[in-house]
């Protein structure tokens, strides 16, 4: 855990977060700011700062946060409809929390969502 971010908070139940799932390995929560009517990150519980810290040793870990984030667009229902997985990688890309996390967004006009 590193003890300044707030995802590793967030994982180890420092911070509350609307979890939406979570096991040994993996975190999913509700987005504070919601761009989207469901918006729900998913997150290593382990601190990896972003795809650009990842070693080839993570590549199956990516792989199940995706494989998790189908899971729950079906629980919530979306999976048919269609929905958007996103990762911001750097501060050019977005990336405002230095925890690797997938987006997950799904609702109506998603495609001026960018996260
Ligand atoms: P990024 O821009 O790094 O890809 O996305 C970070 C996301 O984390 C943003 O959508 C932001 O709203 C969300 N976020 C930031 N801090 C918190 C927090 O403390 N709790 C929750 N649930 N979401 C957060
Ligand atoms: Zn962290």
């Amino acid at each position: 855990m590193q003890e300044d971010c707030i995802f590793c908070q967030i994982v180890a139940g420092v911070v509350p977060a609307e979890i939406v799932y979570q096991n040994d390995e993996i975190t999913a929560f509700w987005d504070q700011l919601p761009a989207a009517p469901i918006h729900i990150l998913i997150v290593p519980n382990r601190h990896i700062s972003s795809v650009n810290e990842m070693e080839a040793k993570d590549a199956a870990l990516l792989g199940r946060l995706m494989l998790k984030a189908r899971e729950i667009a079906v629980e919530q229902g979306v999976h048919d409809k269609g929905y958007r997985l996103l990762v911001n990688v750097g501060k050019g890309g977005g990336q405002t929390i230095f925890h690797l996390h997938l987006h997950l967004f799904a609702g109506p006009h998603l495609m001026a969502i960018h996260g």
